[in-house]
């Protein structure tokens, strides 16, 4: 085992030695992500490389010595796939936070991987151009992590996730091999597409350090509105209607009771704590069809039993729809001391099934749960909230909501991953495919380098 003070001279030596940090206070700051359990492990040594060949110089140095390596992108992940577990090196991508390109021509953006998405969006934005994915945490993480967690977010109904926007990926491997995957081409059938097996990979199989992803015209307009039902049932009724009816929002974002309570204490945003669920949907395109769209997702709500709808008519009403939905996460954490967040996924038919059995299963172990999220997906947030003792009980919970999900042919992660938090789970989902996973890894990463521990253990 090579001490922090050997390993922090390395590093120093290999890209420069205002690019390494070794003190106690940065090992311990990067030693988290934004998993509510908190920390398994201390890194030995974090760095901020600012460049492709420092990323390749690292992986070579810690491939030849068997040293974990983790990529780190904001943090904010929420299975703890940036945490470290073992020692090793947390390697941020803080530094390479640059957008190299906007291609007009061919509606692209060629970005480096630690570039904020928010900011990412805003600047295409200034050119008339979309950049769709949009997970909550848009403001603060980055887009090296959104490709690795394939993440997705309220606009994912209308416009799919994010690997639907990544063309081509430039990858450091584990060995140090500097390669490009994809291709800046609308179409390429070269070979195997190593480009989608690396996206969702969260850092297993190769370090990101730049992407070329698709861009598309910003919609001309967007309409806003608030339903609210009386009963649950009704509102996961709505959305399963809304698919059936042909109607496709931009946006279905789901809120239950002790959401719309939660928020309601904590905001005093003037929602009915009556209400057992609630809707905002949104929808985009040019001026002339944007009223009709919404208004036919607001015949929809109102058929499956809608007593009130909000619309907004101008962008401070929108901000005030969205902001019942964006207060959520900040609000259920004052129920409880603990919250365990589940991010399950089903067939959009499913929902009424996956939100009565997910309210059942909270029943049987008296427990509080709180569900929202991207229902408009079929990806609902089911939050246990519980007092410390309660561990144990809490967990036997959440096996029994994954494998109910699963037997609504859903799946136990639509967007979070499996982190380490997860992995024990992912066999009752993927079963034989495990093995071929482990094989993948192996043949790409033969040392387990890169993020070892996470998904699964080899
Ligand atoms: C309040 C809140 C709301 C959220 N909402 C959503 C949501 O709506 N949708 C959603 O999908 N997620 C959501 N998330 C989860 C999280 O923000 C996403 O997974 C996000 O994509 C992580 O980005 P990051 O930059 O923080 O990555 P990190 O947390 O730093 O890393 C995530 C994973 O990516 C790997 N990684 C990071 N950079 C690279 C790279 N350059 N190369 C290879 N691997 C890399 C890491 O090793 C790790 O496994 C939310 C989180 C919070 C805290």
């Amino acid at each position: 085992m090579i001490s922090t003070e050997a390993l922090g001279k390395d590093l120093q030596k290999l890209i420069g030695k205002e690019k390494v940090r070794t003190s106690t206070s940065w090992r311990l700051s990067y030693a988290y992500d934004g998993t509510p359990t908190g920390y398994k492990g201390v890194p030995d040594v974090v760095v901020f490389p600012e460049s492709t060949e420092d990323i390749s110089k690292i992986l070579s140095y810690a491939n030849e010595r068997g040293i974990p390596v983790y990529p780190r992108g904001a943090g904010s992940g929420l299975t703890g796939g940036a945490a470290p577990l073992e020692g090793g090196i947390v390697v941020s991508t803080e530094k390479m936070n640059r957008i190299l390109e906007i291609d007009e021509d061919n509606l692209g953006v060629l970005t480096e991987p630690g570039v904020v998405t928010y900011d990412l969006q805003k600047e295409v934005e200034k050119r008339g151009l979309f950049y769709p994915p949009d997970p909550s945490s848009y403001k603060y993480s980055t887009i090296g992590g959104n490709i690795a967690e394939n993440a997705g977010g309220p606009r994912c109904v209308k416009y799919g996730v994010t690997k639907d926007y990544v063309m081509q990926l430039e990858v450091v491997f584990a060995d140090g091999t500097v390669s490009k995957v994809g291709s800046k081409a609308v179409k390429s059938v070269a070979g195997y597409n190593l480009k989608d097996l690396i996206v969702g990979s969260e850092g297993t199989l190769a370090f990101i350090t730049k992407a070329y992803l698709k861009l598309i015209p910003k919609p001309e307009a967007v309409r806003t509105a608030m339903a609210i039902f009386p009963k649950v049932e009704q509102a996961a009724q709505a959305v399963a209607d809304m698919f059936k009816a042909k109607v496709i929002p931009t946006a279905c974002e789901f809120l239950d009771k002790n959401s719309i309570v939660a928020v309601e204490n904590y905001a005093k945003i003037g929602l009915p704590t009556y209400a057992e669920g609630l809707l905002v949907i949104e929808v985009d395109g040019y001026e002339a069809v944007v009223d009709e769209l919404i208004n036919r997702a607001v015949q929809v709500c109102k058929k499956a039993g809608a007593t009130e709808i909000r619309t907004a008519s101008d962008e401070s009403e929108r901000e005030a729809i969205w902001m019942a939905r964006r207060a959520v996460s900040p609000a259920i954490v004052q129920l409880k001391p603990k919250k365990i967040n589940e991010d399950v996924v089903v067939p959009r038919s499913r929902i009424p099934d996956l939100i009565k059995g997910v309210y059942e299963i909270a029943k049987k172990y008296d427990l509080m749960v709180v569900n929202f999220g991207h229902a408009g997906d079929g990806n609902i947030h089911v939050n246990f909230m519980y007092e410390p003792h309660e561990e144990e009980k809490v967990h036997r919970a959440v096996r029994e909501v994954f494998e109910f999900t699963i037997s609504l042919e859903g799946s136990i992660s639509g967007e979070h991953g499996i982190g380490w938090m997860k992995k024990e789970f992912l066999p009752l989902e993927v079963g034989k495919a495990l093995e071929k996973m482990k094989a993948v890894k192996r043949a790409l990463d033969p040392n387990n380098i890169l993020n070892p521990g996470k998904i699964f253990d080899l």
